[in-house]
């Protein structure tokens, strides 16, 4: 299956897709992970990418799209994968769009939701290096206003999922969720 989650920064989403990816054997392709993984190993890419992350900004789409495009080139994606991160602009979906080819299509677009001041709560727990409260407010904008509005590109796909509760909660709304779109007799 091939499936892309999205919600905001503190939603959740890294914690569901982990769940998600383990119920569903496709691989987690995360781009923040990704890009954390080439910081750690000091290359050019990371050396790159570092300064707009460490600021809450976005990585410019051509060195993000061509991560993205080794990544699911790779034998285990295939069959399928969660891409989690990515798309998070307009044009990163049109790029992705492009590249998918015919039948090869995203199937289903989980969106995990939660008041903002819930996200901010979570965040600052996690503490994470780009974790303050400034470039959380950063993150939180251009959310709002670039990653948003990938919700009307892909309004047939959306799946709605209260990101309130438990993580077991939220993960069973998500499988259940899935499971009743791809239903046989089930329109999609
Ligand atoms: P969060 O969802 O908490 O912002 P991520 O781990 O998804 O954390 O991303 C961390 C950082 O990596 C982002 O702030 C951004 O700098 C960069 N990044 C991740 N995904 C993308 C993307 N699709 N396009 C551009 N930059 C990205």
């Amino acid at each position: 299956m091939r499936l892309m989650i999205l919600g905001p920064q503190g939603v959740g989403k890294g914690t569901q897709a982990a769940l998600l990816c383990g119920q569903l054997k496709v691989p987690h392709i995360s781009t923040g992970d990704l890009f954390r993984n080439h910081v750690a190993a000091k290359t050019p890419l990371g050396q790159r990418a570092y300064q707009y992350m460490s600021a809450g900004e976005l990585v410019p789409d051509e060195v993000t799209n061509a991560m993205v495009d080794e990544r699911l080139a790779a034998p285990d994606a295939a069959t399928g994968y969660l891409l989690d991160g990515f798309p998070r602009t307009p044009d990163q979906a049109h790029w992705l769009t492009d590249t998918l080819r015919q039948g090869q299509e995203l199937q289903a677009v989980v969106v995990l939701e939660a008041p903002e001041q819930e996200l901010v709560d979570r965040l600052l727990l996690r503490g994470r290096d780009d974790d303050t409260p400034e470039v959380i407010r950063r993150r939180l904008d251009i959310y709002r206003s670039t990653t948003a509005p990938l919700l009307d590109y892909y309004a047939d796909l959306v799946v709605p999922i209260d990101g309130a509760g438990t993580v077991d909660d939220v993960h069973r709304r998500i499988a259940a969720a899935l499971t009743d779109r791809s239903a046989p007799g089930v329109p999609a």
